[in-house]
């Protein structure tokens, strides 16, 4: 399986959302460009929601189906490593293993002698075409990387040959993330990393490194712009020099876990990729749920009370909602409002808080990150909550397919 150049993360919490998320594919397949829609959903959402990696699938089936998609689309068992993949084995034909908590452990002496004599050939200065300072690697930082990283490649090879040896290696796409380590990783250590995944025999389509700065759940990067570009630039030209070197796929390419919106960075993106003629994987599916939430606010009565009752909840539950996403949120909880006080607002103003807008001076980051936290509260109310995102499809529907189309997919695919 090859998966296309361009490639985003889609799917949402309770699944209802698939058919309003390819609609805003088609606009930019009626553009000229193909992007092929990845649903992801991770263990931690399965486990919080109470859902099975089928429905994943199911929903996946059926939007594509209804929805008369007719180019590729996958389904990725996100962030998995040995203890979680057999749930996904049947559902999924994409793969992404994560074997952030390895890293820095390090593997044993012989395996790390022999990664540093393979690629001792590389230290000394490094010239990767298009990276702009030439490297220069000691065989002391070949170690480094050996030790930080080696013993993480080879957990991701066991994962991958335990997938291959059930679903066949023609079948699914490997990605390999890095992402949710604990520091970023720089180009020269992705060109080892790369060069290691590549002697593990891992054929990878797509990589997750860390960048500088923080990616946090639901609201725009926190970080120097700049630095970015540059890391990011240097990890294309570092991906592709390792494509020929390392004779790994031809196609393989960045994914960023954007943990979504992160609207600084596309203009840049986008420029960097076009120059390169480079291919981009985005996850970006998980503020689906906020706009939900922003639909049935605008359909005001029971719909609009939902959103108010959802937020009076999370704001008493917050230090349970917060919990399992403690390193990527970062809330003051000092700048959110009362819920008597939005029990009060009407809905425009809670739509105003809500969405993602941030030349409006009604936008409120920390309202909006403890409401993207407060799924599993939706999900508390059952039927309750999904047959208001029924009553209410048509403004949910359109806020899911306009904000996906206009805030995501042009300025970072399309360049509008
Ligand atoms: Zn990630």
């Amino acid at each position: 399986m090859i998966l296309e150049k361009f490639s985003l993360g889609v799917g949402d919490r309770f699944g209802h959302e698939g058919c309003a998320q390819l609609q805003s594919l088609q606009l930019a397949a009626n553009k000229g460009i193909i992007i092929s829609p990845v649903w992801n959903k991770s263990y931690r959402e399965h486990s919080i929601i109470g859902t099975a990696p089928s429905d994943g699938r199911a929903a996946a089936d059926d939007a594509v189906k209804r929805c008369k998609w007719t180019h590729p689309y996958y389904v990725d068992a996100d962030h998995i490593g040995l203890k979680t993949v057999d749930l996904f084995i049947e559902s999924s034909d994409f793969y992404t293993l994560d074997v952030a908590d390895f890293i820095g452990s390090p593997a044993d002496t012989s395996s790390i002698d022999a990664f540093v004599r393979s690629v001792r050939n590389f230290s000394g200065r490094l010239e990767i075409p298009g990276v702009q300072a030439a490297l220069n690697v000691t065989e002391e930082d070949i170690r480094a990387v050996g030790r930080k990283y080696l013993l993480a490649v080879q957990e991701a090879g066991k994962v991958y040959r335990h997938i291959v040896s059930i679903k066949g290696a023609e079948n699914f796409v490997t990605e390999v993330s890095t992402d949710e380590a604990l520091e970023s990783q720089s180009s020269t250590e992705l060109f080892f990393i790369l060069a290691a995944i590549a002697q593990e025999g891992i054929p990878i389509q797509t990589i997750a490194p860390k960048f500088t700065g923080k990616f946090l759940k639901g609201i725009d990067y926190v970080g120097p712009v700049e630095q970015f570009a540059r890391e990011f630039e240097d990890d294309l030209c570092v991906i592709s020099f390792a494509i020929k070197t390392f004779h790994l796929p031809a196609n393989l390419k960045l994914s960023i876990h954007s943990g979504s919106d992160k609207f600084s960075l596309y203009p840049t993106i986008h420029r960097i990729i076009g120059a390169h003629n480079a291919g981009l994987h985005l996850k970006t599916a998980g503020t689906t749920w906020l706009e939900e939430l922003i639909g049935l606010a605008m359909s005001g009565g029971k719909g609009f009370a939902i959103s108010q009752a959802i937020y009076a909840d999370a704001y008493k539950r917050i230090d349970e909602l917060c919990k399992p996403y403690e390193s990527v949120i970062d809330i003051d909880r000092r700048r959110l409002p009362e819920p008597k006080i939005v029990n009060g607002w009407n809905k425009d103003e809670f739509v105003a808080a809500l969405r993602h807008d941030q030349s409006s001076l009604k936008y409120n980051l920390h309202f909006r990150q403890l409401l993207h936290l407060a799924y599993k509260l939706a999900a508390e109310m059952g039927d309750d909550f999904t047959h208001a995102l029924d009553r209410s499809r048509e403004y949910v529907g359109r806020n899911v397919t306009e904000n996906l189309f206009q805030r995501h997919i042009k300025p970072l695919f399309l360049g509008l």
